[in-house]
């Protein structure tokens, strides 16, 4: 999928130290390929990546997190932004009842989500009335009321009347009943035809909804993205609900259609259920569509905390082959504020390795035991561990409660990855080499 895609794009990006011109080309000609494969409209992906180029271009790389991480970051702030930036709420009249209408092609949702939604809004304590005025088939008007008695909303119907009169009188006996929210379930048709458009404009002239929200269906990709503007432009529509969102999506029809029509997405269908009408959050959307939720936090901390200044004399240190165990500790201290350390120990070249080598894997109690062990050291061991011999080990090992075979291991992999990032270092101006760190 999209995610999958982007994820090898960004991982070409590891060993960077700043994010070059040509890095940022080559990345956005994949990303370009993966949202066009994820069908989102060709003119919303071109000025999606020219923006993102513009702003990931340059930017030093954060010395805990890796250039493809940041990259991330700025993809799903700009995919973000590109839905919306954040949700939208439905509009209330503070004079009810409060008129909703769904419009759509046919099997888009609209008499699934007008149920839906009529319920969500009595569970907030509204008072809502569903209007069946989708007469061409009986089956639709019998539809409505199975799902309006299943959530408890009455359904106000005539039968196969004209429903543009429909809709009037569904009006008339929502203020005559207390109802204070009137959703309209209309007709729709395979295609977006003139006789469709017609009879939408008139009821809409006819009851001046508050709302006029057209369902799409987001399996249809760039069609729902093409049925949005085709309706926005004859209808006015005020927000768009995305249904079906449940499935196998490719997430195109969610990330154009707001560019292309202007018009927010409010709500998302997330299954056939009726509990399955859901506010619709960019920040949310973008994340599952990067699939990198836990990436895009962690980054977010790494460029809250962690000391740049620092970090960069870190590396200069690594470079000179000066990087000590007392060094080793600080950048431990440093990583531990940042919070959970299970995924953030592993963005700090060196540490994962260290650590895993102790125990197989990372925990923090395994850390407090390295912590302990270095901490027992005087200055002059930690520069320089050479100079541990076997009674200085066995002092350290009584210090800090550990073994002396610990000592002797934490030391042989210190060492080890003294050299592994020194040649890691030496590497990381040269293009092409794969896992080296930033
Ligand atoms: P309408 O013709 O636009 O009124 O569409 P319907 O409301 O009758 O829905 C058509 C089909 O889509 C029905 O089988 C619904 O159960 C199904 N459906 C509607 N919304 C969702 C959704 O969010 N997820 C899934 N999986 N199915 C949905
Ligand atoms: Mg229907």
């Amino acid at each position: 999928g999209l995610s999958d895609r982007l994820q090898e794009v960004f991982k070409k990006l590891r060993g960077k130290g700043k994010i070059s011109e040509e890095d940022v080309k080559l990345a956005m000609r994949e990303v370009r390929l993966a949202l066009l494969e994820a069908d989102v409209n060709y003119k919303v992906t071109k000025s999606f990546v020219a923006a993102v180029s513009e702003r990931a271009v340059g930017q030093e790389v954060l010395q805990s997190v890796t250039p493809g991480q940041q990259v991330v970051k700025i993809v799903y702030d700009e995919m973000t932004q590109l839905m919306g930036g954040s949700e939208t709420k439905l509009t209330m009249s503070s004079k009810p009842p409060t008129v909703f209408m769904t419009v759509g092609l046919q099997g888009a949702g609209k008499t699934t989500t007008a149920a839906k939604l009529s319920r969500n809004l009595l569970k907030q304590g509204r008072r809502p009335l569903l209007v069946a005025a989708d007469v061409y088939r009986p089956a639709a008007i019998k539809q409505l009321q199975v799902l309006g008695e299943q959530v408890g909303v009455p359904v106000f119907s005539m039968g196969q009347s004209n429903p543009v009169d429909i809709a009037r009188a569904s009006l008339e006996y929502a203020r005559s009943n207390n109802r204070d929210i009137v959703i309209i379930d209309t007709a729709g048709r395979l295609h977006v035809n003139e006789e469709l458009m017609a009879e939408l404009l008139q009821i809409q002239k006819t009851v001046n909804p508050h709302e006029t929200l057209l369902v799409v269906d987001a399996m249809t990709g760039q069609d729902a993205v093409n049925v949005a503007e085709a309706f926005n432009d004859q209808l006015s529509i005020t927000g768009v609900i995305l249904t079906k969102l449940d499935g196998d999506t490719r997430g195109g029809a969610a990330l154009s259609v707001k560019a292309v029509t202007g018009c927010p997405i409010k709500l998302v269908g997330m299954g056939e259920k009726m509990d399955a009408l859901e506010t619709f959050y960019p920040e949310r959307m973008a994340s599952r569509i990067l699939g990198m939720g836990d990436i895009l936090s962690l980054v977010e901390k790494a460029q809250e905390n962690f000391d740049e200044q620092k970090a960069r004399e870190m590396e200069q240190k690594i470079r000179k082959q000066e990087f000590t165990l007392e060094d080793f500790l600080e950048q431990m201290q440093q990583v531990k504020s940042m919070g959970p350390l299970q995924d953030l120990l592993g963005m700090i070249p060196g540490m994962d390795k260290q650590l895993k080598g102790i125990e197989g894997q990372i925990d923090e109690k395994e850390i407090l035991h390295v912590e302990a062990i270095i901490r027992s050291m005087t200055p002059e061991e930690r520069r320089n561990p050479a100079i541990l011999n076997g009674s200085r080990k066995k002092r350290i090992a009584r210090g800090s409660g550990a073994k002396v075979q610990e000592v002797n291991r934490l030391v042989k992999q210190f060492e080890e990855s003294r050299k592994v990032m020194k040649q890691f270092a030496d590497m990381g101006g040269k293009k092409g080499k794969r896992g080296a760190f930033p």
